[in-house]
């Protein structure tokens, strides 16, 4: 059966999903929404971040600027597990209890 499709150039994209619907009468019919958005996640762990909402650019605009990310010292970028242990690792160079060389390279950037 062949598919209808709406023919109008803003749905010649792949920007947008598609998916076919077989209507009641039986026809097939493509409908258009759009794509979601993945999930954000920490730079060190991988691990999903709570209280960064997902969704395009436009519905994230709307939000107040304290519903985009989390208030705190690396807010949106670390899980609180990582953000805990760079803040530790600040406090131990800053007094002198540990050398900037001993904290790993790949967090020497977040001191
Ligand atoms: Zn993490």
């Amino acid at each position: 059966m062949e598919i209808k499709t709406s023919g109008r150039p803003m749905h010649s994209t792949f920007s947008m999903k598609r998916v076919i619907v077989r209507t009641p009468g039986g026809r097939l019919v493509e409908h258009f929404g759009y794509k979601t958005h993945s999930k954000h996640t920490c730079a060190l762990c991988k691990k999903e971040l709570a209280g960064k909402p997902r969704g395009r650019p436009i519905e994230i605009r709307k939000l107040s600027k304290c519903e985009r990310n989390p208030v705190r010292p690396f807010g949106g970028m670390l899980c609180s597990k990582d953000t805990r242990m760079i803040i530790s690792y600040r406090a131990k160079v800053r007094h002198g209890e540990m050398k900037k060389e001993d904290v790993p390279l790949s967090l020497r950037g977040y001191l």
